[in-house]
């Protein structure tokens, strides 16, 4: 019987491929991947070649049934997403549910993370925090889901598409009311930009801009005596900061 590895790859810089993460991806037999054609890229810049199958969303549910039969014939599948770990916004739960169901030794292979990185540059609290990842696309749902974590007392953690960050900020600033909030943009890429501010600047700052990238949002937990307040050094920084690569 094989194993699955769920292995993490790059959020945008490919030098944070780990070698770990090559030689796993080298040796399955079979990696199930999100689009193989964007990971075959991946392989080919690393100069090796694996079988791909593809393993998204829309099939996931009929695909973890023939990857766990492989699996348990003795071969060794890797599941891998576009960008970063599986199962953080992206396919993989299920069929690490599935692997384990059956009896399966589930492997995690470490790599980069968008909400992590966000989290540990942002300034705010690392701890607690609540990853919630993309918000409905409806208003009345985002709205909704907003206020279910409106009075969480722990760090939140978002992701965006670069359409809807405006919104999204506007809604969080009318439920979640004025906060910290770090954005982080284009992480480990050459555009990498970090806004900090309080959303109320934030706003003001994105209501004069293009949102274009990925987006990744942090905000402060819900107002707990003392522990939220302004500190001087984070009101006297400047809200936009350019990171040269
Ligand atoms: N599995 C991925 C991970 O581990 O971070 C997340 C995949 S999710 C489909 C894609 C979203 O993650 C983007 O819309 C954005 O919100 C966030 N994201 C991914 N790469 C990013 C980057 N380089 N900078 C900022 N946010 C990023």
């Amino acid at each position: 019987i094989g194993k699955l590895y769920v292995v993490g790859t790059p959020i945008g810089n490919l030098n944070e491929m780990s070698p770990r993460a090559i030689d796993t991806l080298k040796e399955v037999d079979l990696i199930a991947a999100e689009d193989t054609r964007h990971t075959r890229k991946l392989l080919s810049y690393f100069s090796f070649s694996t079988a791909l199958t593809s393993f998204h969303e829309h099939n996931q549910e009929t695909k973890k049934v023939e990857i766990v039969e492989k699996i348990l014939t003795g071969k060794s599948v890797a599941v891998v997403s576009d960008a970063g770990m599986p199962a953080i916004s992206d396919p993989g739960e299920v069929l690490v549910e599935a692997a384990l169901q059956a009896g399966i030794t589930v492997i995690p292979v470490s790599g980069p993370n968008a909400a992590l990185n966000a989290l540990v540059a942002s300034g705010i609290a690392a701890q607690p925090f609540t990853f919630i990842g993309f918000l409905p696309r409806q208003k009345k749902e985002r709205k909704k889901e907003l206020e279910k974590w409106a009075s969480f007392p722990t760090t939140l953690v978002f992701y965006e598409a670069p359409h809807r960050v405006k919104q999204m900020l506007q809604d969080s600033l009318a439920i979640l009311g004025n906060r910290k909030i770090a954005v982080a943009r284009e992480l480990t890429k050459k555009h990498e930009e970090w806004l900090r501010g309080t959303i109320e600047e934030v706003v003001v700052y994105v209501e004069q801009t293009d949102t274009l990238g990925e987006y990744c949002i942090v905000i402060e937990g819900a107002a707990d005596e003392g522990f939220n307040q302004m500190d001087n050094w984070w009101e006297a920084m400047s809200i936009v900061q350019h990171v040269d690569h």
